[in-house]
């Protein structure tokens, strides 16, 4: 018989729900993918549905299992509505990677057109503050949960030309800081990563690095793994993700 070691080792997320958003690709898509391959019932969220379904099929082609929930993040209903369903459905949220994000890169701030500006604090920083909304409070009664926030090292850092995205980020990093203040005392843990450039889609125009080098989506999903099996006593609040060598 199988000893509870070996149990943990196989299936260390078994019987948890996790919702990630922007699971449609790139380093949200890897991200889903591994919180199922550790047995977490993963809920892919992002707008386009037809790359969110070839995800939840990519999940149960190796046994896990995963829900497909469409939603515009940056609608405050939607995101409510999206809240409700998984509470109804899944009756628990453990983990809620806030992953989604967009950026206009390369572009002087006085050259950003305000739809530019609203996307990307829509996006970047007030989502997560939605999804924190429609999810936490689950997490506050269960006195269980791990909110992880996807964040850049442009929120680090300076990014010339991308003064509005930088922002976003650096938003970001102060929300998460601040309600994981807020949210400890309910013995719910919130961490932010922030990587480097990472190999996706994402501000791919006009990039000459050696995408080879850069990190890769697997190593964000790797970092995500970590932090939610983290003992219970602590947690690391903050990832700072650099390739190994420079691209
Ligand atoms: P990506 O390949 O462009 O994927 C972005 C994801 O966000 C997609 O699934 C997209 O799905 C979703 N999304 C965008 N707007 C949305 C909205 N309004 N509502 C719902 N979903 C939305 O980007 P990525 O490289 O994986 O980036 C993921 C995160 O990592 C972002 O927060 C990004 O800022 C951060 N990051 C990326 C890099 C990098 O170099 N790639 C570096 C550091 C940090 P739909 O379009 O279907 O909605």
């Amino acid at each position: 018989m199988a000893t509870n070691i070996e149990r943990d080792a196989v299936d260390p997320l078994g019987g948890q729900v996790a919702v990630v958003t922007g699971a449609a690709r790139g380093i949200g898509e890897a991200i889903a993918l591994r919180l199922a391959r550790m047995g977490a019932e993963v809920v892919l969220t992002a707008r386009d549905s037809a790359r969110l379904t070839q995800v939840k099929a990519a999940i149960e082609e190796q046994a896990g299992k995963a829900m497909v929930l469409p939603c515009d993040l940056t609608d405050a209903a939607a995101v409510a509505a999206l809240g409700e369903r998984v509470r109804e459905q899944c009756g628990r949220c453990d983990i809620l990677v806030n992953n989604a994000g967009v950026g206009v890169l390369r572009k002087p701030l006085i050259d950003l057109a305000v739809e530019e500006w609203d996307q990307m604090m829509d996006t970047n920083l007030r989502a997560p503050y939605l999804m924190i909304r429609a999810l936490a409070p689950m997490m506050v009664a269960a006195r269980s949960g791990h909110i992880i926030n996807i964040s850049s090292l442009a929120g680090k850092n300076v990014l010339l030309e991308g003064a509005a995205y930088s922002a976003s980020k650096w938003g970001l990093n102060g929300l998460t800081y601040s309600v994981a203040e807020e949210l400890r005392q309910h013995n719910v843990r919130v961490s932010v990563i922030a990587p480097g450039s990472v190999n996706t889609g994402f501000g791919a125009p006009g990039s000459t690095k050696d995408r080879s080098r850069m990190v890769q989506p697997n190593d964000v999903a790797q970092v995500v793994a970590m932090l939610v099996t983290q003992a219970p006593t602590s947690f690391v609040s903050e990832v700072l993700l650099r390739p190994t060598t420079k691209p």
